[in-house]
């Protein structure tokens, strides 16, 4: 299935009563499909369900700072959550909500092909790594199914925490790991097209 089909068939999901009634819109996705990296985060916020693009209020100023850090922009990724409607009061995603959303994300990365994975923050951590607890997970590369997964720490924590500095430095050193991984892939890309 083409990605424009897809971004169109969930356009109008009724799958889940509760996020029908709390959604504004569905928050299908932002930036490069054709990109060798998708970022995956939770659920979209009050501000991603206004403007209909994910992580465009706080916690996207603190992905972009990461990404910035490490040479990257929003061009050079693919992003999208774990599921794809705002929650009420940005309660966390409900386990029938996740499995839901499962099939659309399936399909996104069988469309995508994504040679990375970045998995912001829990929900997105388990939904693909079957893991718990980012705080052991953050950092690490794993495989599965021929794609790198690479976890991180979700923005938010990082501004529930007050800014930690000593947090922000160990994202920024995720971010440096994905970074690699990304422009490894980028290489081998364009060899493949000589
Ligand atoms: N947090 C998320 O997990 N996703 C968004 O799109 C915004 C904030």
């Amino acid at each position: 299935m083409p990605f424009e089909k897809l971004k169109q068939e969930y356009s109008t999901c009724t799958k889940c009563p509760a996020l029908c009634s709390s959604r504004s819109q569905v928050v299908f996705g932002s930036g490069n499909p054709q990109a060798e990296v998708l970022f995956i985060g939770e659920a979209p916020g009050a501000n991603e369900d206004k403007q209909g693009i994910p992580f465009c209020g706080m916690s996207g100023q603190v992905l972009n700072e990461l990404l910035a850090s490490v040479g990257l922009s929003r061009e050079d990724i693919f992003i999208t959550n774990t599921i794809l409607c705002r929650p009420e009061n940005n309660r966390n995603p409900a386990k029938d909500e996740v499995e839901n959303c499962r099939e659309r994300l399936d399909t996104l990365i069988a469309i995508m092909q994504p040679k990375v994975i970045v998995t912001i923050g829990n929900f997105a951590t388990e939904r693909i790594l079957g893991k718990k607890g980012i705080t052991s997970l953050r950092g690490k590369v794993f495989e599965v199914e021929g794609k790198k997964i690479v976890p991180v720490i979700h923005p938010a924590n990082y501004l529930y925490s007050g800014r930690n500095p000593e947090m922000f430095a160990q994202m920024k050193n995720d971010f440096t790991v994905v970074a690699e991984m990304v422009r490894t892939e980028n290489k081998q890309k364009k060899l493949g097209e000589f």
